[in-house]
Formats: C-alpha cells, sequence, structure tokens
C-alpha cells in the first residue's frame, strides 16, 4: 500500500471527485478526513471506507469559513495525529451568467467557496504537515480558466480555478524548504452531479459563441466524459512517494478536451 501510516484531509469528500478520491487513499492505507458541508454524502463516504476496512471521519464545515475550517481540521488532528495528504477539492459551479447579469454576492458565493476555501483548507493545515517535514497538498482547479475560455458566462468559476494555479505555486516555492509539495489537477468534464449541486444558468444562450463538437468533443474517448476515478488516480500519484520530485506544477486531466476546445 501506497499511503500506509498516512493521514489524508479531503475536503468535498461527499461526493463525486471528493468522493473517489478519499475512497482510493484510504483502500491504499491512508486514513481519511472528509471535510465537507453535506451530512448524508459525508456520512455514507465514511461507511464504505470503513466497510472496505478503512479508517475515516467527517467533519462538517463549509470550506470558505475560516472558524468552521480551523476547528475542522484541528478535530481531525487531535483525531489521527498527524496530517500528511491535503486535497483541496471542495467547489461549485456557482451561478454562470451574462457580466451586466452576475450579481455581486453571486460572484463571492464563487469566489469565497472555491478559492478562498482552498486558501483557509491549506493555511490551517500546513503546521501540521510541518510537523512531519514532508507534505503533498493537491488542489481541485479545471479546464476552464487554465485552458479553456469558451464557457462564456462561467467568469466566476473560471476565475476561481485560474486563481488556484497561482495559488499553487506560490505556496509550492514557499513550502518546498519543509519537503512539502504542492500541485493542481484541472480536470476535463467528469460525471459527477457538480450540476445539481450550487449550479444556476441564466441567458447563457445569449452570449455563448455558437461552436458545437456533434462527436469527438473529448478526442480520447470519443465525446466520453472522464470519471471521478480517473481524477482520483491523479491525486494518489501526487500523494504518493512516486511523484517525490514533482511541485509547482498543474496537470490536466481531460482526453484533450481542452486542445480542441480551448
Ligand atoms: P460535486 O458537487 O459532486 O462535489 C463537490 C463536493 O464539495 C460536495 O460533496 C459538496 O458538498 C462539497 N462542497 C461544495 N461546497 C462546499 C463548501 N462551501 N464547504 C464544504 N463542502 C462543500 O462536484 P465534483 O464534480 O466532484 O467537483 C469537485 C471539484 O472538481 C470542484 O472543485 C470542481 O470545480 C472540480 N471540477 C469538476 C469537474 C466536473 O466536470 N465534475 C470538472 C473540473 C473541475
Amino acid at each position: 500500500m501506497k499511503l500506509q501510516n498516512k493521514v489524508a484531509i479531503v475536503t468535498g469528500g461527499g461526493t463525486g471527485i471528493g468522493r473517489a478520491t478519499a475512497l482510493l487513499l484510504a483502500q491504499q492505507g491512508a486514513r481519511i478526513g472528509v471535510v465537507d458541508r453535506t451530512v448524508d454524502p459525508s456520512l455514507e463516504t465514511v461507511k464504505t471506507i470503513e466497510q472496505q476496512g478503512g479508517q475515516a471521519i467527517w467533519q462538517r464545515a463549509d470550506v470558505s469559513q475560516a472558524d468552521q475550517m480551523e476547528r475542522a481540521i484541528s478535530q481531525i488532528m487531535q483525531t489521527w495525529g498527524r496530517i500528511d495528504i491535503v486535497v483541496a477539492n471542495a467547489g461549485i459551479n456557482g451561478t454562470w451568467a451574462p457580466i451586466e447579469d452576475l450579481q455581486p454576492e453571486e460572484w463571492d458565493a464563487t469566489l469565497h467557496t472555491n478559492l478562498k476555501g482552498t486558501f483557509l483548507t491549506v493555511k490551517y493545515t500546513v503546521p501540521y504537515l510541518k510537523q512531519q517535514s514532508q507534505g503533498s497538498i493537491i488542489v481541485v482547479s479545471s479546464v476552464n480558466g487554465t485552458r479553456g475560455f469558451s464557457l462564456s458566462g462561467a467568469t466566476a468559476y473560471a476565475c476561481s480555478k485560474a486563481a488556484q494555479v497561482a495559488f499553487t505555486k506560490m505556496i509550492a516555492l514557499e513550502l518546498a524548504k519543509y519537503r512539502i509539495r504542492v500541485n493542481v489537477v484541472c480536470p476535463g468534464a467528469i460525471e459527477t452531479g457538480i450540476n445539481d449541486h450550487d449550479s444556476q444558468r441564466r441567458r447563457l444562450e445569449d452570449i455563448q459563441e455558437p461552436v458545437e463538437f456533434p462527436r469527438g468533443n473529448i478526442p480520447l474517448t470519443g465525446g466520453h466524459p472522464g470519471k471521478s476515478e480517473d481524477v482520483a488516480q491523479l491525486v494518489l500519484f501526487l500523494a504518493s512517494n512516486e511523484s517525490s520530485y514533482i511541485t509547482g506544477t498543474e496537470i490536466w486531466i481531460d482526453g484533450a478536451e481542452s486542445l480542441i476546445k480551448g
């Protein structure tokens, strides 16, 4: 097992990419601290890990709230006694709308969850990673805002995802001397429930470019989106010692979708 005796925190571990990641890291021996704001999906993740012979706990927190994050991470530290791996994954699509229509509070909601949430997750875990004199942080960004800019209306989302890449590079350099690696994964279309959670779209037909790829918009698969488990495998690689010389870099995982769509 690649992560024996390690402890991993996964934000947004209740569903989708976070859940698949929590399950895979647990299968590789890590004890998991799930941080998520939803009750039933988070408990389901914990139950599944336990049924598979692993160990996990859930801490309820909104990643955009400093007090809740500080408390959740300190609880996980008290339970497991160490933190080695941090997956800053929790995120929302938020509101996609023309710029005149996008409300300031909608902009804030997206940036608060996706970007401030990443900052708080890393801020409150770094002191514990430093205690181990090593660690791996993996941020979950997107193709949108990093390679793709054609999803007009998703401006707040794309900006939050672009900023996560800058954040990763800043922190990778800052933490390198502590042997803490920081990398960012940028998925393309992945089959999850993200479009059903905190996802509003308004008047996109007014602004989106009339470009369609009826077939082959994901060249590697002939159009089929990726799975959460595909992203989880990449996160596992970045969490494990097999990537011990990799830090401060983004990796796209999108079947070449962003190369054709841009
Ligand atoms: P998802 O909706 O299935 O999972 C997101 C999880 O984050 C949920 O469990 C949710 O409860 C949690 N969450 C959301 N806001 C939170 C908050 N404020 N505090 C605590 N928990 C919160 O979505 P997913 O597709 O698994 O998305 C995970 C990450 O992957 C996101 O950052 C998303 O932007 C990114 N991503 C997804 C896709 C895709 O196609 N699904 C593509 C690129 C990037």
